[in-house]
């Protein structure tokens, strides 16, 4: 169609995104992580996207969940440091006492009426950059009024199923993309369109990724490019290009880690494992 311009996604792309560590760095440049969401059953996904996010390169990542994730994340993953919501099951309150440089929402958070007037509550006072995903994205499709009070240039990272909750039913892929593009464009947002060759979608701007294959399509892989994502803004990547750049890395630790896993026994922690081998396939 016309306007829109079309890149195609690979190693030689990425490269010039790409910044390598310095012999002297400290965590602090690399940012503070904010992960939020989770819920009684679903505090997993918290933890996959906090790992995937400190996997990324993030300095600090922190998570805020109900009562009932603290224990579990403490102990599944050592590294994060965890704030609690006063509730016991659901996100209802949103309360810290940091100061992030990028905040991931949604994961495993549900769309129970509390966690959605917790996340207004939440949008109407900040500033932080934002990467939505899951729930998050949900309750945004309930509440669409929600869509305002996102900062420019948040990321949007909907499977099909989400996509479709946010843009309405589409009739062919092509349609499906003007769709997106013209939701973009209104409310200036990054849509992540998740599948098959994910696709980046900035207003015209296409990005289409050449990396990943259907090892990915297992339980808690999205959690992982959400926390990839939002751990590469932390360390100062700029949102467009750590959407791209994300998916990208995502895509290529599963192709590393199908080659030891294969298609059907790949799960999401693989993924967060083989990143540095992603990195390194980039030296
Ligand atoms: P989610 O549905 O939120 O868990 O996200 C699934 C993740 O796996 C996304 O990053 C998808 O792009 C990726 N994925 C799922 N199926 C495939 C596939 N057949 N080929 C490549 N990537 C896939
Ligand atoms: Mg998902």
């Amino acid at each position: 169609t016309t306007n829109t311009e079309v890149e195609l996604i690979g190693k030689y792309e990425v490269l010039p995104m790409y910044v390598p560590r310095q012999k002297f760095s400290h965590k602090g440049e690399f940012g503070h992580s904010l992960i939020i969401g989770g819920s009684y059953g679903k505090i997993g996904a918290v933890t996959l996207a906090s790992r995937g996010a400190l996997s990324a390169g993030a300095g600090l990542v922190s998570a805020f969940v109900p009562k009932c994730g603290y224990n579990v994340l403490q102990s599944s993953f050592p590294e994060a440091m965890v704030m609690t919501d006063v509730d016991d099951t659901i996100i209802s309150d949103i309360k810290y006492s940091i100061e992030p440089t990028v905040i991931g929402f949604g994961i495993g958070a549900g769309t129970n009426t509390k966690t959605i007037n917790a996340f207004e509550a939440f949008l109407k006072e900040n500033k932080t950059p934002l990467v939505i995903d899951a729930d998050g994205l949900n309750i945004l499709a309930k509440k669409k009024a929600l869509l305002k009070l996102l900062p420019e240039n948040t990321i949007l990272t909907p499977h099909p199923k989400e996509l479709q909750r946010l843009v309405g039913e589409w009739n062919d892929d092509f349609d499906k993309l003007e769709k997106v593009k013209a939701f973009s464009k209104k409310h200036k947002l990054i849509i992540v369109v998740k599948g098959f060759n994910t696709i980046t979608v900035m207003q015209d701007k296409l990005y289409i990724n050449t990396t990943g294959n259907p090892g990915l399509s297992t339980a808690g892989t999205g959690d992982v490019l959400f926390g990839v994502i939002t751990g590469l803004i932390s360390q100062g990547y700029n949102p467009l290009v750590a959407a791209i750049f994300g998916v990208y890395l995502h895509g290529k630790s599963a192709d590393i880690a199908v080659e030891d896993y294969g298609y059907q026994s790949l799960i999401a922690s693989h993924v967060i494992d083989y990143l540095g081998e992603a990195y390194i396939d980039l030296f």
